[in-house]
């Protein structure tokens, strides 16, 4: 019988594997996509204690490594189906298995909003993107939009102001969420366009190619019509926890407090996933630490 099936294998999930590994527990960690989760492809991390530089994909590496490979911990690349945590024995059923454990730690973290908006879904990968590290190179000397108002957004503009034209900095408000000191060193660069009180209404193209945005004014209603070639959403995360049937808050994150318990007996929850505060990595690893002690004490009771 596994003692601790751990759902996702991002910061949080491969965290929870290292202490349960060092624990003592018999572990089996399900993935749906690639390990590392949302920071593999940031190109650097400032503010993990005493790593001061490295980047997303050297860090997931390196806890993999240390959570998966030296303790020899399966690892399976399943879609999970649906999750059964009103027994003892807790069940989940994957496209591929039916596994059994005696605790599950939902670490399954969050993804990119959508847009809703006409287009978007049509041109998703060719013109439409999720990721400026990833996808920038490919709008080299061309112009595209930002959308969004946060630290991601800005910090996308400024990257992608390096390889492109131009680029549209697509907000909904008068003013950007995101801190002073991103807002202040993304405008100074002269092919940064912040678009204010703005909402984009379709995305617009042809043979599989994007040409524009429809973009109009919350205030005026009128709509502007701004020609780019690529898209790229950064308009925030929505927690993946659809798959479980534990108790969410009106956002869809798991409730649990700092001891990560969600309100089914012997199902804990750890990460982005869960109602917190701060949605950080350092917070991720925290929980990965405690919901894999709070299993082990689960356990031996
Ligand atoms: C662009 C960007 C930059 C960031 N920069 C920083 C930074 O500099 N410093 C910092 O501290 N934080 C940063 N963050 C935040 C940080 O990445 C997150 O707080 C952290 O990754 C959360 O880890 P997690 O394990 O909870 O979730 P995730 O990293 O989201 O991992 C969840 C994992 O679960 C998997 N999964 C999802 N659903 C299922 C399912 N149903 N079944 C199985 N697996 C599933 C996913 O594929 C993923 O691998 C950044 C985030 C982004 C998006």
């Amino acid at each position: 019988m596994i003692d601790v099936v751990i759902i996702g294998a991002g910061t949080a999930g491969l965290t929870a594997a290292l202490y349960a590994n060092r624990a003592g527990l018999k572990v089996l960690v399900i993935e749906k996509l690639m390990f590392g989760g949302q920071i593999t492809n940031t190109p650097v991390i400032e503010n993990y204690p005493a790593i001061p530089n490295v980047s997303g994909f050297d860090f997931v590496q390196t806890l993999y490594k240390q959570a998966i490979t030296d303790f020899k911990t399966p690892i399976v690349y399943e879609e999970i189906k649906e999750c059964d945590f009103d027994s003892d024995i807790k069940k989940i059923t994957t496209n591929k298995n039916v596994y059994e454990a005696k605790t599950v730690i939902i670490a399954a973290g969050a993804e990119h909003r959508m847009l809703g908006c006409t287009g978007e879904k049509e041109y998703k990968g060719m013109g439409v993107s999720y990721c400026a590290t990833c996808d920038g190179a490919f709008f080299r000397g061309k112009s595209v939009c930002v959308v969004g108002g946060g630290n991601t957004a800005l910090q996308d503009a400024k990257y992608l102001s390096n390889h492109c034209e131009k680029v549209y900095l697509i907000h909904r408000r008068d003013t950007f969420r995101a801190t002073k000191i991103e807002v202040e060193s993304a405008l100074k660069k002269e092919n940064i366009i912040p678009v204010y009180d703005s909402v984009v209404e379709e995305i617009y193209g042809e043979k599989g190619q994007v040409h524009g945005v429809k973009v109009k004014n919350t205030k005026t209603s009128d709509v502007q019509d701004i020609k780019v070639d690529g898209v790229f959403v950064a308009v925030g995360l929505a927690p993946s926890s659809d798959k479980f049937d534990v108790l969410c808050d009106d956002s869809g994150y798991i409730v649990a407090g700092e001891d990560c318990k969600t309100n089914k007996k012997g199902v804990f929850v750890a990460g982005d996933i869960r109602t917190k505060k701060v949605r950080q990595l350092v917070t991720a690893a925290a929980d990965g630490a405690v919901s894999a002690e709070n299993a082990l004490e689960y356990i031996n009771k």
